[in-house]
C-alpha cells in the first residue's frame, strides 16, 4: 500500500510503497515510514478469504447516499450485476468498544474483522470466496474484494455507475410523481447471469483505464520498465 504520507495516486516509485503482513497489518520492515491508517481494511479481507488477491477502498460521493440511508443499494444496470440481490451495509458503530476512538476508521484489527466478516452471507462460515462482492461503510464509503485487480478496479468502478444511476432513477420517478417501487432492478437471475457473461470480458475496459493512467500527467511512473 501507498505510504502513509502519499496519497495513493500520487504513487511514482517503490519507495512509496509499503507492505504489511496479513496476521496483524505490521509493516514487514519495522523501519518503514508512517503506514497508512486504514491498512486493516485490506489485510483482514486477504485473512478470511483465501481466495482474495485484491482489495479496494473507496470513499466515493456517488456511493455514500446509500451508506446513510434506509434505501438500499441494488444492481439497477447490467454492468453491475456483481452487486447481486443485496449489498450489506456495515455499521462500524456497532462494533466500537468504550474506549474506542469513533472516528469511523478501521483502524485495528478487530474492526477489519468485524468489516471482513460482513462480506459473508453467513458471518459464521468462511469460505475462500464471498457471497458479496462489495459491503458499503456507514457514513464511510465502501470496500470491495476480488480475486484480481482487473475485477475489483472493475466493480468499484461500475459500483460508482450504478449508485449514480440509481440515484438518478428515483429522483426522476419522485419528478415524475411516481414511487420507489416503479424502479427497475435486475432481478436475481439477471444479475447472476450478466455477471457470468461480462465478468470475463475485462480486458476491453482494462486496456482503456490503464491508457487513461498513462496519458494522465497526473500519475508518475519513475520505475523503469
Ligand atoms: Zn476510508
Amino acid at each position: 500500500m501507498a505510504r502513509g504520507a502519499v496519497a495513493p495516486a500520487l504513487i511514482s516509485s517503490p519507495e512509496d510503497i509499503i507492505e504489511f503482513l496479513i496476521e496483524d497489518a505490521s509493516p514487514v520492515d519495522p523501519n518503514a515510514p508512517k503506514p497508512v491508517m486504514e491498512r486493516h481494511i485490506h489485510s483482514e479481507i486477504y485473512k478470511r478469504f483465501s481466495g482474495i488477491n485484491s482489495v479496494v477502498h473507496s470513499h466515493s460521493p456517488a456511493v455514500l447516499p446509500y451508506a446513510i440511508s434506509n434505501v438500499p443499494l441494488k444492481a439497477a444496470i447490467h454492468m453491475a450485476g456483481f452487486l447481486g440481490e443485496e449489498v450489506p451495509v456495515f455499521d462500524i458503530s456497532q462494533y466500537y468498544n468504550h474506549n474506542d476512538t469513533r472516528d469511523l476508521l478501521v483502524t485495528n484489527v478487530r474492526l477489519g474483522a468485524a468489516l471482513a466478516a460482513k462480506f459473508s452471507a453467513d458471518s459464521s462460515q468462511i469460505t475462500a470466496l464471498p457471497d458479496h462482492s462489495i459491503v458499503l461503510m456507514r457514513s464511510h464509503g465502501f470496500a470491495g474484494c476480488a480475486a484480481d485487480i482487473k475485477t475489483v478496479v472493475y466493480q468499484a468502478l461500475y459500483t460508482q455507475h450504478n449508485a449514480q444511476v440509481q440515484s438518478d432513477a428515483l429522483n426522476l420517478e419522485h419528478a415524475h410523481g411516481g414511487s420507489k417501487d416503479d424502479i427497475l432492478y435486475l432481478t436475481p437471475q439477471e444479475a447472476r447471469d450478466s455477471y457470468a457473461t461480462i465478468g470475463q470480458n475485462l480486458e476491453r475496459p482494462w486496456s482503456l483505464w490503464v491508457r487513461e493512467v498513462e496519458v494522465s500527467p497526473l500519475y508518475v511512473n519513475s520505475v523503469s520498465l
